[in-house]
């Protein structure tokens, strides 16, 4: 009997109406499911630019130009053009352009690098590497960047360089760090791998980008940086002539006529594929700058006033290009709210953990546990939300709403 009612049915001839509404049906309800979300989602970023992209890509390969390529001048020249900086060296990734950064000033063995204990490794990983001595201070809780004062405090006659880090996407008060620099005669190497396309604003409102105030900035393209390639790559910024054609020889074997290496270098490159794939990015960076400040707005909005969760300040003399939005928890158990994020497919990550002074690899007789009480609270009590170029309201109200059932209700 119903079989027969459900032959009739589709011998109807509204089959055909039957079949649209549900394939209809089904594409809607695919629309309203929410994506999942991502930490960083670049399956979707990809998605909107797949054609130019793979255009670009394909065309590298057709041209075997694979090292070196047109696409690399071609990229280096519209980022220095982005950044207003006279010369950009592309290197192979964000820890090479600090390593060669380095190798670029004239600094030996013992000399001390200022940096902070609150960073990702790289930063002092490479200061190790070329035997400089790393010396670590502590950093703001409101920005998460180097405590000025304690900068001050920790020059001493070795002290050869500084390296601030502007650290999740906003500028370190560079205005102060040029300032002692002069005053102590020392280099300022900017690791901008966080905050590529942010801007120090000086008093008089003029701007410059991340990177290009000191006297050589670096940063990453590592996929999920704001200006990410597919797979790794670097830059090294600097405006000093001198400068950059020993930067461009050192990331070639120290070679500056062919076959002729007059110092020890390195081999680090940007593949012509990785360029190809940076210029068309590069053409969006502002506009994913704005995407992820609208997500850290609805976040801000949605957390503000919440006296267990402290929201990110960004200072008044910078933008922010919110590489993370990160919140500094209050009486609550960080790693229990992070548990629960993830059971509610919400991924939730801790940068950092481990401050650098507390790393097993970097353990140092100068320093100890609670020698950095800023740093070591950030680590115990800071979780960082999905960030990225696509989420979407519903995906951000997914998060908001649940961090704050686990938070007001702990
Ligand atoms: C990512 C990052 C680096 C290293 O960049 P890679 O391309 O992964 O080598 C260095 N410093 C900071 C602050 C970073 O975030």
């Amino acid at each position: 009997m119903r079989f027969t009612f459900i032959k009739n049915i589709m011998s109807n001839k509204n089959q055909k109406y039957i079949t649209l509404y549900l394939i209809l049906f089904l594409i809607i309800i695919n629309f309203i499911e929410m994506q999942k979300i991502q930490m960083v989602d670049l399956k979707s970023q990809y998605n909107k630019i797949k054609k130019e992209i793979d255009e670009a890509v394909i065309n590298v390969i057709e041209s075997t130009a694979f090292i070196n390529g047109p696409e690399v001048k071609n990229f280096k020249t519209e980022l220095e053009r982005y950044l207003g900086v006279k010369h950009v060296i592309p290197c192979a990734n964000g820890t090479d352009a600090l390593q060669v950064a380095m190798m670029g000033l004239d600094l030996k063995e013992g000399d001390e690098i200022i940096t902070t204990t609150f960073t990702f490794v790289a930063t002092v990983e490479v200061i190790a590497l070329l035997k400089l001595t790393p010396v670590l201070v502590d950093v703001d809780v409101d920005t998460f960047n180097i405590n000025i004062e304690a900068l001050k405090r920790a020059i001493t006659p070795r002290t050869k360089a500084i390296v601030p880090v502007h650290l999740f996407g906003q500028c370190v008060a560079m205005k102060e760090i040029m300032a002692i620099a002069e005053e102590h005669n020392l280099y300022v190497i900017e690791d901008a791998c966080q905050a590529i396309g942010a801007d120090y604003i000086y008093e008089d409102g003029t701007r410059k980008k991340a990177g290009t105030i000191g006297h050589v900035g670096c940063t990453s393209f590592f996929p999920s940086k704001n200006l990410g390639c597919y797979g790794d790559g670097g830059a090294i910024f600097t405006n000093n002539d001198e400068l950059a054609a020993k930067l461009r020889a050192v990331v070639n074997h120290g070679m500056v006529v062919r076959y002729y290496h007059d110092f020890v270098g390195v081999n680090s490159r940007l593949d012509s594929i990785q360029a190809a794939i940076l210029k068309i990015k590069l053409k969006y960076l502002d506009a994913y700058a704005v995407a992820r400040n609208k997500a850290a707005s609805y976040y801000n909005e949605a957390f503000k006033n919440n006296p267990r969760l402290i929201t990110p300040k960004t200072a008044s003399y910078t933008t922010h290009v919110f590489h993370q939005y990160t919140l500094i928890t209050k009486n609550i158990d960080r790693n229990k709210l992070q548990e629960f994020l993830n059971s509610k497919d919400i991924p939730a990550m801790i940068y950092y953990p481990v401050a650098m002074h507390m790393q097993k690899a970097y353990n140092d007789p100068r320093y100890k546990e609670g020698d950095f009480p800023v740093t070591e609270m950030l680590c115990r009590s800071v979780i960082s939300l999905p960030m990225h170029t696509e989420l979407d309201e519903e995906q951000l109200k997914y998060i908001s709403d649940n961090l704050l059932e686990f938070v007001n209700n702990y």
